[in-house]
């Protein structure tokens, strides 16, 4: 099963709530910022019961997203998301 990044919330794995403006947990990806693709093009949540099977991956991934990011440490954090989303 191939994993992308989730489209819903590009992998932050939060996203802002449209009323609140709080970052919750993206109900696409379970907060994991990636979802599984199947031969159908299809994301699906990833179960917490695969997390275990696919960290390995996961972790690859989230280091390659960081990197085109230019980040090298922790991703972007959510208050600072916010100001950047109000900008816009
Ligand atoms: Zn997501």
């Amino acid at each position: 099963m191939e994993i992308v990044i989730c489209a819903a919330c590009d992998g932050y794995g939060t996203v802002e709530d449209e009323d609140t403006f709080v970052m919750v947990e993206c109900d696409w990806c379970g907060g994991a910022g990636y979802v599984y693709r199947d031969d159908q093009g299809i994301d699906r949540k990833i179960p917490d019961g695969d997390y275990g099977k696919v960290a390995d991956q996961l972790e690859q991934l989230e280091a390659e997203r960081l990197r085109t990011l230019g980040y090298t440490g922790s991703p972007k954090k959510p208050w600072e998301q916010a100001v950047r989303k109000k900008r816009d």
